[in-house]
């Protein structure tokens, strides 16, 4: 689990200065934002949308012309947004927010190319940092973001004071297989396979052993619904999905 002081974390399983790492992290997706799509396909043999799939059934936005303001935080090329644009009704609006603006200008192309321009819109910020006023929206996403944030427990802070009372916190991260056989399959596969279809998809492959790295400095699923009761969050709960792969956490601002 990632030990996080004033002045030092992790950035895969190095060291680094606490405030070295969002520009570190920053480079990684800079350096792939192009290809991330493609390689999110082929390193997860499409699984990641299943995942994403299964957060927008429990975020469940309405299908009718109900106003309904999600904040998908950490939002990138924006697959979270247009996936649930797609499940809601009309009234639906969602922002996608992210540090980095190579991945959100890959997000507006792909919005522009199938028409949901009008129901998601981009903007460039920081989760631990948001320039929206308290009580803004009824829900806020995050998926396989919240472990590159820096100081995770400020960027939990953040999604709940944007939240109005009533609404809903959803986070997907990978987290921790513990089946006997699958984690040692998944282990082998994390980190020879990843790495150098990396290299050889984006040309980066230090960027996805920083990602297969990163994963395992993640706290466990119980650990991490602990850091969301203590950002204020209410009726905290998690499932985990695919032998462990990925945990989906919930919270309410009560
Ligand atoms: N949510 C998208 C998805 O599931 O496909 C993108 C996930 S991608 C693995 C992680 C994203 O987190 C990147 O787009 C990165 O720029 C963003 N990110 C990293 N640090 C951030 C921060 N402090 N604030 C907002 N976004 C951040």
């Amino acid at each position: 689990m990632a030990q996080q002081t004033d002045s030092a974390t992790h950035f895969g399983f190095s060291s680094v200065p606490l405030g070295d790492k969002q520009s570190m992290v920053d480079d990684v997706f800079h350096n792939v934002a192009r290809r991330y799509d493609l390689m999110n396909d082929l390193m997860s043999g499409g699984l990641h949308r299943a995942w994403k799939a299964a957060m927008i059934a429990r975020l469940n936005p309405p299908r009718t012309a109900r106003p309904f303001a999600l904040l998908d935080l950490a939002g990138g090329t924006g697959d979270v947004a247009f996936a649930a644009a797609r499940a809601a009704g009309e009234g639906f609006r969602v922002v996608v927010c992210d540090i980095n603006p190579d991945m959100l200008a890959v997000g507006r192309q792909r919005a522009t190319a199938i028409h949901l321009e009008q129901r998601v819109s981009f903007v460039e910020a920081n989760a631990e940092q948001l320039g929206f006023e308290d009580n803004r929206f009824d829900a806020s996403t995050i998926a396989f973001g919240i472990r590159n944030v820096p100081r995770i427990e400020v960027a939990l802070r953040e999604a709940f004071r944007v939240l109005k009372p009533g609404g809903r916190f959803l986070c997907l991260e990978f987290s921790h297989v513990d089946l006997p056989l699958l984690d040692r399959a998944y282990e082998l596969y994390s980190f020879n396979v990843i790495p150098l279809l990396g290299g050889v998809v984006t040309g980066d492959a230090d960027a996805y052993r920083y990602l297969v790295e990163s994963i395992r400095q993640f706290p466990k699923p119980a650990a991490f619904a602990d850091m969301m009761r203590a950002a204020g969050f209410g009726r905290v709960s998690f499932e985990v999905l695919s032998g462990g792969i990925v945990a989906l956490h919930s919270g309410w601002r009560l």
